[in-house]
């Protein structure tokens, strides 16, 4: 598709995708609940003449659109749910649903998704395989996420997905700056809790019991030797345990001792070797001292992992549409999590960052994710759905040769 063309396509449909977005952060739905921006999407995408699935995994929605010319399937995604935040923007499209605000952008990928559909569905002659359209709820609700519920309910079967794209609004990044990287993109995050169980008894006898809190001293401090002892030093992870609780009595031998914490890694294989030392470790120390231990290893969001070839079609394409200048290439992964990791642990996937600061506002200036000013930059849109188009394209010529 040439630039010329792509760009009047975008320009003609921006007032359309704006006015979505616009409407979406107005009415801002909570995890699970993303009932009406569904309803939204899915009235747009039929409207389009795409074959639509409703209540895929809960609220998610799902577009297929089919090209002129049979080929493979390639997928966008994007998420729609908002955040139990008071929005503090200012902004005249402000949250009407207090409490709630779409804090994470969520509303502009949406937006800007549907932005895609409408362009793409122009250039039905020009598309060689389908695109599906993928629309997910519960990106924030951490450990379990909307995707998971999604793949089980088949989005990425029928036909068959072989390729994944997503975007995220960065406010770190400048509008008209994209960043991504090869491998890791956000770190997984489990969740660990543990129970350390003893024998109470008089605190002057204690040979008479088994001592809960002596034991999980000894764990704690056995478990942080996973980090510098079993993970490479070129790799990294973190355990941390943000709240212990255990005993009953200042003069009583504690009988147990409850810890609850987290697990961050950023290598699938340091994921596991990190969750089954945990239980080796925690489960020995504590029988080596009479104690018993149970570990409740929760597996959260797996970290987001690009895929070099797709994410090579991504880089291309960044640098076709937003030059060399637009293209930044992310040095270290984000240590928060994101759901689209599911998605990328099946299929061939690339995830970019998307700039959204406005040109001269200084980045300690501007609101983060998850903040209640947050607000992205209205001209990044027209660009994320540029990128979403030029992508699909060409990532369908691609896997077409
Ligand atoms: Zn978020
Ligand atoms: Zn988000």
């Amino acid at each position: 598709m040439t630039h010329q063309v792509m760009h009047e396509l975008v320009q003609k449909y921006r007032s359309t995708f704006i006015g979505y977005w616009k409407d979406f952060h107005k009415h801002p739905e909570p995890s699970h609940k993303e009932v009406r921006t569904a309803a939204k999407v899915a009235e747009i995408l039929k409207n389009l003449g795409m074959e639509v699935k409703e209540g895929v995994g809960g609220t998610g929605v799902v577009g297929l659109l089919r090209g002129t010319q049979t080929g493979p399937t390639i997928a966008l995604r994007a998420d729609m749910d908002a955040l139990q935040i008071k929005e503090e923007t200012g902004c005249d499209f402000a949250s009407m649903n207090e409490g709630v605000m779409h804090a994470c952008g969520h509303d502009s990928h949406t937006a800007m998704l549907l932005g895609a559909a409408h362009v793409l569905s122009e250039l039905k002659a020009h598309i060689r395989g389908n695109i599906k359209f993928i629309f997910q709820p519960a990106e924030e609700d951490s450990p379990v996420g909307g995707a998971p519920a999604m793949i089980k309910d088949g989005v990425l079967e029928d036909p068959k997905v072989e390729a994944i794209f997503g975007i995220h609004v960065w406010p770190t990044l400048e509008t008209g700056v994209m960043g991504i990287k090869e491998g890791v993109m956000s770190a997984a995050s489990d969740r660990l809790k543990m129970s350390i169980l003893g024998k109470s008894t008089h605190a002057a006898t204690p040979e008479f019991g088994v001592d809960a809190v002596v034991i999980t001293s000894q764990v704690i401090s056995a478990l942080q030797t996973i980090i510098s002892r079993n993970v490479s030093p070129l790799d990294s992870a973190v355990i941390t345990f943000g709240k212990i609780e255990g005993g009953s009595r200042y003069n009583i031998v504690a009988d147990r001792v409850d810890l609850d914490g987290t697990v961050r890694t950023f290598n699938p294989d340091t994921r596991k070797l990190v969750a089954e030392k945990i239980s080796q470790i925690a489960e020995g120390v504590s029988s080596s001292m009479g104690g018993d231990c149970i570990v409740d290893y929760k597996w959260g969001y797996p970290p987001t992992m690009n895929d070099p070839s797709v994410t090579q079609i991504a880089k291309e394409t960044i640098l076709e549409t937003l030059g060399e200048n637009g293209l930044y290439e992310i040095s270290m992964p984000n240590p928060g999590g994101e759901d689209f990791a599911f998605f990328s642990e099946k299929v061939p996937a690339a995830f970019a960052w998307l700039g959204c600061r406005p040109k001269g506002i200084p980045p300690e200036n501007f609101p983060k994710l998850h903040n209640n000013k947050f607000l992205p930059d209205e001209e990044a849109l027209p660009i994320g759905v540029t990128y979403l188009c030029q992508v699909a394209l060409a990532a369908l010529g691609a896997l077409s040769k």
